[in-house]
């Protein structure tokens, strides 16, 4: 079932999008919020946390260039996340089906976003997550007339339907968008991008891609583990293909080894926090 899995991140989009990077807001956390541990692993996560790290620090092309991270986007909105679903699917969609695809998708990225509060200065105490449009091949697959969401009609890209590009944070980096139909409240940050048939999962900067009937066969799942592994991506999360850190069992960003978001998959998204934060002033 989980056969691809693939970190976009590293390949093409790197070199492309570093040059573009700007427009990080400092968020404005009140008090209540802040969390105040500092940096403290269990003491057997340390030497494979470090090893992570400097694999990572080896093998990205711009590990502290690149400028559209998850954490990017998130502090670009002040902690949120837009999403635009890419309907990359012949089925039609109900209005209720819609609904729990949002919900799914909220509850799950909120497994990730609920293991930093209270880590190391992490400003949010929850991180609202919302779908605001829908892209599609043909307007009578949407089986819903409110206006709920936007929606966007056969805009093909990468042979699949995907929201405006002006409205997009992979296509805009100056933190607003001047040319979004709606502004900036309606811009997107990542895609759900659900193609029918599609095996395994992608994920990066960009967003996350499955099949389409994997989520929607997933969507009471207490993990939905291709989804929660690419949105690690999203954060900057490596692959391990070919290798282990010492001394840590199975996680979700090793494929197929965990279900679920693992002790040392946290520390690992915490890592990631611990070298990026003071680019928002943390
Ligand atoms: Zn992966």
């Amino acid at each position: 079932m989980i056969r691809l899995w693939k970190n976009f991140l590293l390949t093409a989009l790197v070199g492309v999008l570093v040059s573009t990077g700007a427009g990080v807001g400092r968020a404005s956390p009140s008090p209540a919020e802040v969390g105040t541990l500092a940096w403290n692993p269990p003491a057997n996560l340390v030497t494979p946390l470090n090893q992570v790290w400097a694999h990572q620090e080896s093998t990205y092309g711009d590990l502290y260039g690149f400028r559209n991270y998850g954490w990017d986007q998130l502090f670009a909105n002040r902690g949120s996340v837009n999403f635009c679903v890419r309907w990359d699917s012949p089925a039609s969609v109900t209005a209720a089906q819609r609904d729990r695809i949002h919900a799914t998708l909220a509850r799950q990225y909120k497994k990730w976003m609920d293991t930093m509060v209270g880590q190391d200065n992490w400003p949010y105490a929850t991180v609202p997550i919302k779908v605001v449009g829908w892209a599609v091949r043909d307007r009578a697959q949407l089986q819903w007339s409110d206006s709920s969401v936007d929606v966007y009609v056969n805009n093909i890209r990468e042979n699949a339907p995907q929201c405006a590009e002006p409205c997009g944070r992979f296509f805009v980096r100056g933190g607003t968008y001047p040319n979004c139909p709606g502004g900036d409240a309606h811009h997107y940050d990542q895609s759900l991008w659900l193609t029918s048939g599609f095996g395994g999962g992608a994920g990066g900067d960009w967003g996350q891609r499955m099949g389409s009937e994997y989520f929607l066969n997933n969507l009471d799942a207490d993990s939905v583990t291709i989804f929660l592994h690419e949105v690690g991506h999203t954060f900057g999360l490596d692959d391990f293909y070919d290798w282990t850190p010492s001394g840590v069992g199975g996680f979700i960003m090793k494929a197929g080894s965990s279900a679920t978001i693992t002790e040392f998959d946290k520390w690992m998204l915490r890592d990631w926090w611990r070298h990026l934060k003071y680019r928002y002033g943390f």
